[in-house]
């Protein structure tokens, strides 16, 4: 089977794991904070901050931003259930705002008029989480106007992202957030097997979320409530979690990073192939906007469904079948189970809900080679006939 996405290793890859296996840190070493330091001379934010995952990335982001119960996380629809998990774990709630039907990502219209009506009901929310769906940016100077306007906080979901430029800037700079989040899981941009980051321009969240990744510990003078009782000695001034990342997971991740405009490049060389590929067939293909350069984490192709005669699902079990790997994402969250009885409504997200009707992601990683290209580009006219 080719799968929709999976990690690209190299010997040197393994090589910088091992040699951390053999030296003196496991954990806690000096290599994690090699690691933040790549990924913000990559990126641009001051402060960054490695954790064991993007979904832990959220949760240490809100609670810095102070979200809480009576409080509002508003996110998109058409992302991973981690983007709104977040909000719920530090007790707040949850609502969605539907999408843009070009970028398919959080739309600003919509959430401008979301916003109107919650300001009127006295809802507004204290934290939007913008996902840069399959890499491409979001509007982020429109949605950063609007928090300005409204008065709530902004964490970047770019958890599909790093690498990718808004307006010739790398994403992650923080110009229009309070936080951005990347994930390193193996089909992301690169990996650390799990692992995530924060990045901020903020000391303040920086101090914040750093109490937050290990037990509400400090070792920092300056953040306890009295001088030390002597050299042994730490305070737990808030309560935190064990969310740290591993020296052998850093290990990886400063490796990754040194290929990392490589891996976006080629990631951009499969779309074009992608795009001549797929120009006959009645798909719509993504559309990219000019402002921002995608990481290109997914590759979606819409099925034009009134031009077909077989269903999505009867689309995705041949192709499966024909050994290509393809996948949806996502789900609208507001449809799962656990959302759902919460009381969402569907026709709220009009545009999410065609989107889930038509969406496929085929194929892209580092790795795919032309001939893998062709084959799935075979197997999915064959269906489409
Ligand atoms: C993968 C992903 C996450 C969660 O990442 P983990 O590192 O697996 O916790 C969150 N948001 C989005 C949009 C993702 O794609």
């Amino acid at each position: 089977m080719i799968p929709y996405g999976r990690q690209s290793i190299n010997q040197e890859d393994v090589d910088a794991v091992v040699r951390v296996l053999q030296s003196d840190y496991l954990t806690q070493g000096p290599t994690v904070p090699l690691f933040e330091d790549s990924v913000i001379a990559h990126c641009g934010a001051r402060h960054a901050l490695a954790v064991n995952s993007a979904t832990s990335a959220l949760h240490i982001a809100c609670l810095a931003l102070g979200l809480g119960p009576g409080d509002w996380l508003w996110t998109t629809p058409i992302t991973f259930v981690a983007s709104a998990n977040c909000a719920l774990y530090c007790g707040a709630q949850v609502s969605f705002v539907d999408i843009d039907p070009l970028t398919y990502n959080l739309c600003p219209d919509a959430l401008e008029q979301k916003l109107l009506r919650a300001k009127i009901e006295n809802r507004l929310p204290k934290i939007v989480v913008p996902v840069h769906l399959c890499g491409q940016p979001c509007d982020m100077q429109r949605i950063h106007a609007l928090a300005q306007k409204f008065g709530f906080k902004i964490i970047e979901d770019a958890s599909h992202a790093i690498g990718g430029k808004y307006l010739g800037e790398p994403i992650g700079n923080c110009r229009f957030s309070d936080i951005t989040v990347f994930s390193f899981h193996p089909v992301k941009i690169i990996t650390t097997a799990e692992g995530g980051m924060v990045v901020t321009n903020s000391s303040e969240l920086f101090e914040s979320m750093g109490l937050l990744r290990s037990h509400g510990i400090t070792r920092d003078v300056r953040q306890m409530s009295h001088a030390p009782d002597g050299p042994w000695y730490y305070q737990q001034v808030a309560l935190g979690f064990n969310y740290r990342m591993t020296d052998l997971q850093a290990a990886l991740g400063v490796s990754q990073m040194h290929r990392l405009e490589g891996f976006v490049a080629q990631r951009h060389a499969i779309a074009n192939r992608y795009e001549q590929l797929l120009s006959e067939l009645p798909v719509t293909r993504p559309w990219q906007h000019p402002d921002g350069y995608s990481g290109l984490h997914l590759y979606v192709i819409r099925l034009q469904t009134e031009r077909l005669m077989s269903s999505q699902r009867e689309i995705f079990e041949v192709l499966r079948d024909k050994g290509v790997g393809v996948n949806l994402h996502y789900i609208p969250v507001h449809t799962q189970p656990y959302y759902a009885r919460m009381g969402f409504l569907s026709e709220d997200y009009p545009q999410a809900m065609r989107y889930y009707a038509q969406a496929i992601s085929l194929p892209m990683y580092p790795g795919l080679t032309q001939a893998m290209q062709e084959q799935v580009v075979d197997a999915l006219s064959g269906v489409l006939q």
